[in-house]
């Protein structure tokens, strides 16, 4: 690895964290990995997804990465402030159930990304879970198939799970948002408006003891906040009552396998949560 690559692979690390500033002339993350990158990169970034794929379209700037809000009301408020609704969209039916909410994901017209994806991918899993697991978007695999976390990403959650004696089948596993953006790029703030009141809903239903957000953008999107992953992992949060736990994402891990050890903490962590739930409340 040349002295560039470690740059840029440093800085990739440093994204995935959640870093968006550098104490470089205030320079994003974003802009430095395209100087290192060069003009090619100016042309056609390698931009880090935060779900492991390379994205064909330019990096996010800083201010769509962490897209906002979500609060029980199902709609998005804008940055520190918790009073007022700002969704553009219109709200949603009554939805009484998971299968409710995925054939209205089926036929979702709420922002463009479904005219671009091949399926939608609602989210599976126990619709009484005790254990909910957030992740940002679809993938390409999720894309294919209609189901959340079952490409490279998804095979290693599956075994996160297993290491805390938890069945796949057993968990509810869902993304912030329904469609895939293309090439995986982040999502816009526009999408997560008129997303995530289906995220609101499917927790209003499941009830879990416990929501394990995957990544930086479930975690700063469910806790309403931009303070980066590394900063947020290793506590216990809450999202409307909710303890929520925040740990690396699955295709993070599989780029930085330091960061397993971390992962399995912070797993055990929110198993502690479950083990110590009550049944039945
Ligand atoms: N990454 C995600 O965030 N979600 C998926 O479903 C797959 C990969």
């Amino acid at each position: 690895m040349d002295a560039r690559d470690a740059l840029r692979r440093y800085l990739e690390q440093r994204k995935e964290l959640g870093e968006r500033e550098l104490m470089l002339d205030d320079l994003s993350v974003d802009d430095a990995l395209k100087l290192v990158m060069g003009a090619a990169a100016s042309r056609a970034p390698a931009t880090l997804s935060s779900r492991g794929g390379a994205a064909t379209e330019g990096p996010a700037r800083p201010a769509e990465i962490s897209a906002g809000p979500v609060g029980p009301s199902g709609a998005m408020r804008p940055r520190d402030d918790n009073s007022s609704a700002v969704a553009d969209v219109a709200p949603l039916p009554p939805l009484e159930s998971l299968d409710a909410i995925a054939q209205y994901v089926a036929t979702c017209t709420r922002c463009p990304l479904y005219s671009t994806a091949t399926n939608p991918v609602p989210g599976e899993g126990n619709p009484n879970a005790d254990f909910m697991c957030v992740g940002e978007a679809p993938g390409a695999t999720e894309d294919e198939t209609g189901r959340p976390f079952v490409g490279a990403a998804g095979q290693l959650l599956t075994k996160i799970l297993e290491a805390i004696d938890l069945k796949r089948e057993d968990v509810f596993i869902c993304n912030v948002l329904k469609h895939r953006p293309p090439g995986n790029r982040n999502p816009r703030p526009e999408e997560v408006v008129a997303c995530s009141p289906f995220l609101v809903r499917q927790i209003e239903l499941v009830k879990p003891k416990v929501i394990l957000a995957l990544g930086t953008f479930a975690a700063q999107t469910l806790l309403n906040s931009q303070v980066p992953l590394g900063k947020l992992r290793g506590q216990v949060h809450q999202y409307c009552g909710v303890p929520l736990v925040v740990t690396y994402h699955p295709a993070a891990l599989l780029r930085n396998p330091s960061w397993k050890r971390p992962t399995w903490e912070d797993v055990q962590l929110a198993r502690r949560i479950l083990d110590s739930a009550v049944p039945g409340t």
